[in-house]
């Protein structure tokens, strides 16, 4: 066996370790990282990368940082953990006041689980227990627009993209939901009776089987990173309570400021019946989501048969988790975020504007601290991704698809180097 001169073996992740969405056939490269602070990746090798990422979304602060690993070491001290069945703790109250302080007055009852893709389970649950205890039991499918992300589990999978969730591979697996077009309407414009004829439609015919609409406001993330207009999910509103379904918005992704907004509903003004959050939560340092909703869901539900709500995980509400997350926001509130991701907008487009013009780019857009470009044509990731790590910068492309989400700490420079090495890399694929 060769002898690494990497501290990690990398042999043995090669032979045995499951990545990502990958094969085990043809395993792609994957890059030690050593440690990681304030907004760099240090490979074992000693190489830095900038990170483009944020660690999909999630370490809006960076890493390493001294507040979140205080916040973390301190509550270690006094527990790690404990069952959140019939008994409660000061780091899940802290959170939840501080959860419902950030999002619209409604949504007051919040469930803490371990991941997104679980928050969405929570969410769907809640919606056909709502129906189920308001004695219309036929209501318990769900509607989506096509090109939506909202996790890897079954129900979450169910209301994925059915083409990129490659729906027919698990046919007879997961419940058929309904699928209505995805949004066409550009960020800045307002929609039309058109733009919404399609999702109306089967409100309409439907509205009798569907227990929630379910949809990632503003920005389609892993569906195709597309950016919509707020005023479509107004539209949205008016018609989930004209046809009585309720509104689920996936706000895992687009939360705790990425969009410019502390959440992508406030472009639109409107309040959904139950949110969910997670990724940026804690600030990518421990995995937890949580699904809020409203008093009259959560009192409807717990009405019902059997009278509670029907989830518990083991780890709910762990307290480290909880711990890092309430020091995150507090975090979040001491300094102007707000003109940080303002700034970060600037400069995504001042960098990766001038991609535009190159042949093999179809469009460039911004939004917040998100930049994307698209190309004509899908990219070789594991050769994009090389060409990346060489030029000292961490970005994952996939598909047709570049994209950077940086930490809202990253300096004017570091964002300099990072959009100008997606514009040379773009250059050499030309
Ligand atoms: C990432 C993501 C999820 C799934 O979250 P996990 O923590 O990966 O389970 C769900 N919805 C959206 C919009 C996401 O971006």
């Amino acid at each position: 066996m060769a002898i690494s001169s990497h501290s990690i073996d990398l042999d043995f992740d090669h032979n045995h370790l499951w990545h990502p969405y990958t094969s085990v056939n043809n395993p792609l490269p994957v890059y030690p990282v050593f440690r990681a602070y304030d907004v760099f990746l240090e490979l074992e090798d000693g190489r830095k990368l900038i990170d483009g990422m944020s660690s999909w979304w999630a370490a809006i602060h960076g890493y390493n940082h001294r507040v979140l690993n205080e916040a973390i070491v301190s509550q270690m001290q006094r527990m790690s953990h404990v069952m959140f069945g019939g008994l409660t703790h000061e780091p899940a109250v802290n959170l939840a006041k501080q959860l419902i302080a950030l999002t619209p007055q409604p949504l007051q009852k919040v469930f803490f689980s371990d991941s997104g893709s679980v928050s969405v389970e929570v969410a769907i649950k809640m919606a056909i227990q709502y129906w189920a205890a308001s004695g219309q039991f036929s209501k318990n499918r769900l509607l989506t627009v096509r090109s939506g992300y909202h996790g890897d589990t079954f129900a979450a999978m169910s209301v994925c993209d059915p083409v990129t969730g490659i729906h027919s591979l698990f046919k007879g697996t997961i419940q058929k939901q309904f699928f209505a077009e995805a949004p066409a309407c550009r960020f800045h414009e307002p929609c039309t009776d058109r733009d919404l004829a399609d999702i109306r439609l089967m409100l309409e015919q439907h509205h009798m089987e569907i227990a929630a609409v379910i949809i990632e406001p503003v920005v389609q993330g892993a569906g195709g990173m597309k950016f919509y207009a707020p005023h479509y999910l107004v539209r949205l509103r008016e018609l989930c309570d004209r046809y009585d379904v309720l509104l689920i918005f996936d706000e895992i992704a687009t939360g705790f400021g990425r969009t410019g907004k502390m959440f992508a509903l406030e472009h639109a003004g409107i309040v959904p019946d139950i949110i969910c959050v997670g990724k940026a939560l804690t600030g990518g340092y421990m995995t937890l989501a949580a699904t809020m909703t409203t008093d009259r869901v959560a009192y409807t539900i717990c009405s019902g048969n059997p009278g509670l709500f029907m989830h518990g995980p083991t780890f709910m509400a762990n307290p480290l988790s909880c711990a890092v997350a309430s020091a995150n926001l507090s975090l979040l509130a001491s300094y102007d975020w707000q003109e940080s991701v303002l700034r970060l907008e600037a400069g995504l487009r001042q960098g990766l504007d001038s991609c535009m013009e190159l042949t093999n780019v179809s469009d460039v857009r911004v939004l917040g601290a998100i930049g994307v470009v698209e190309l004509h044509r899908p990219l070789d990731m594991a050769v994009v991704q090389k060409q990346f790590v060489d030029k000292g910068v961490w970005v994952r492309p996939f598909g047709r698809l570049i994209y950077l989400m940086p930490p809202f700490i990253m300096h004017d420079e570091e964002l300099r180097i990072l959009t100008a090495a997606v514009c040379d890399v773009v250059k050499t694929m030309q």
